[in-house]
Formats: C-alpha cells, structure tokens, sequence
C-alpha cells in the first residue's frame, strides 16, 4: 500500500536537482505542535480539503495532556493529529464515497505527513546530501546506495512504528 514511497524518492530527488536547501517549497504546510516545540511538514492532496480542517497537532510531549477521542484524532507514534470532522463532512461531496474518519483523512492523503513522518522531507533531503557526492563520482552505484537507503530507511520507520511504513489493514476504531 505504500509502495509509492521509493518512487516518491525518486522523484523528490529529480525536484530537489540534487542542490541544497530547496525544500522551500513546503513551507506553507509546516505547522507546529500545541507546545511549540516541534512542528510537522502535511500534505493536503489535490487540496480537497482546506488548511482549516487541521484544527490541532500534538508531539509526543503535548499529546500527554490530550484526550484522545478517535471520532476526531488520529494517533501515530505518540503524535496526534485533531481534524475539524464537521469541515471533513461538508466537503464529501468531493471526497469518495467512504466512511469520513480521521484513518480516512490521514491514510488518502487528505491532510497527512509530507512523507511517512512529522519531519520526513526535511530529515530525508539530509540524509541525501550524504549520497550526493557519490552522484557526483559514480552515478551507477549512486543510483544503487540510493535504492539502498530508501528501503533501509523504510524498514527503520516501519520498526519505529509509524504508520504509513507499516502494511496494515484499515484501522476502524
Ligand atoms: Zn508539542
């Protein structure tokens, strides 16, 4: 199911041509958590839904203080995401015909990481600059290590237990 994860490399790599610090592009969607101590990339896909319907976001620290209610939260890794339902269900008429829950919302992509985890563009356009010089001198192990690392990574995230790295059936809570 997230399979699209490698190829989503792939093509973050061609966008990022290989420079630094053009990950500018995801300012917009960086949003920080109720304490303020850390903050999140998201992705709104094709921008169905607006901005608005992340009503709050909660790092491992501050989500102590919340009371988890799953018509309206998604848990993951100790972070937990609080979406506005009543926006979510006043535009199902351009969502598909689905149950309207916050799995919904997170696992479609409808307001979820940019990636698999709160900081993934950010950590992974790091983590690359490591191979680029490896681009530079030998572009066929290059294209290798760079496979490499997204599956490796993948794997580490899957046992760190986010939920986009971990094949699962549909949460309904
Ligand atoms: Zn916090």
């Amino acid at each position: 199911m997230w399979n699209f994860t490698v190829s989503a490399l792939f093509a973050k790599k061609n966008n990022y041509s290989l420079k630094k610090g053009e990950s500018t592009m995801c300012v917009d969607h960086r949003i920080s958590c109720t304490c303020g101590a850390k903050s999140a990339s998201f992705n709104f896909k094709n921008d169905v839904l607006p901005h608005d319907v992340l009503l709050s976001l909660s790092c491992p620290a501050c989500s102590e203080n919340i009371q988890f209610d799953s018509a309206t939260m998604l848990r993951d890794n100790g972070w937990i995401i609080e979406y506005d339902m009543e926006i979510v269900h006043f535009m199902r008429q351009k969502l598909p015909a689905a149950d309207l829950s916050p799995e919904f919302i997170f696992d479609e992509g409808y307001c979820t990481w940019r990636g698999v985890y709160p900081t993934d563009d950010h950590d992974a356009a790091k983590e690359r600059d490591a191979l680029i010089a490896l681009a530079k001198t030998d572009r066929k192990r290059y294209f290798e290590e760079f496979k490499k690392w997204g599956i490796q990574r993948m794997e580490r995230l899957a046992r760190e237990g986010w939920r986009k790295a971990n094949e699962r059936e549909p949460v309904r809570t």
